[in-house]
């Protein structure tokens, strides 16, 4: 990814530099506000760390010009310590997100990972299989058709199924996945929801296809 960076002081140049680098980011410096604000606007950047105090445009000013013309490029700001709202000037002219100084550069990183992370492939909304359909963003559950209504964690239990369709899922896994819980309870949660979903989700002549493997746990068996 393509990182440009405004910033005068060239101390936190050459430490956020080295730090984006080792991330194998690709580096443009600017340290002066006017300069930086045309090469964000003329170059093809991914992400821009912005100073605030800078010679030549002030930051929020160089922030607004940003703005106006991409709307969607995200800009981390600087601000100091101190500077009493700063921050709410920042995220008001548009900011994506700001950090503190001085700043860790792991703190920075972390932010510029979490921007950086692009909306890629949009994940499925909806889930099909054996006869179910489910609906991930209404949590509608239809059975064949037939709306069928599911309390909160046997949606949960449910969609972890299928999203691992014909994988022995153990009760550890599934304890794991749905409840959150990484230690065994003496609990028998989940064969106490797996029969919630049996009984809601199973007709007469078409049982759930929620098997039980003896000894291992349960398998969503989708042919
Ligand atoms: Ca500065």
């Amino acid at each position: 990814m393509r990182i440009l960076l405004i910033e005068d002081e060239s101390g936190i140049v050459e430490f956020v530099r080295k730090a984006l680098r080792a991330e194998g980011h690709q580096v443009d410096v600017s340290c002066d506000g006017l300069e930086g604000e045309r090469r964000a606007l003329t170059s093809d950047v991914d992400l821009v760390v912005l100073d605030r105090l800078l010679p030549g445009r002030e930051g929020v000013e160089v922030l607004r010009g940003i703005r106006a013309a991409k709307p969607d490029l995200p800009v981390i700001m600087l601000t100091a310590l101190g500077e009493v709202g700063a921050k709410v000037e920042a995220l008001d002219a548009g900011a994506t997100d700001y950090v503190t100084k001085p700043f860790s550069v792991d703190e920075l990183l972390a932010r510029v990972r979490a921007h950086l992370r692009r909306p890629s492939q949009p994940e499925a909304t909806r889930l099909s299989a054996g006869g179910i359909d489910v609906d991930l963003l209404s949590r509608e559950v239809h059975r064949d058709d037939e709306s069928v209504r599911l309390s909160a964690k046997e949606f949960e239990l449910l969609v972890h199924f299928m999203r691992h369709p014909n994988q022995v899922l153990s009760r550890e896994q599934l304890l794991s996945g749905v409840w959150g819980y990484d230690f065994e309870p003496q609990t028998n949660v989940v064969e106490v929801y797996v029969g919630y979903l049996r009984r809601k989700l199973g007709r007469p002549d078409r049982p759930v296809p929620i098997d039980t493997i003896r000894s291992a746990g349960y398998r969503f068996t989708v042919r």
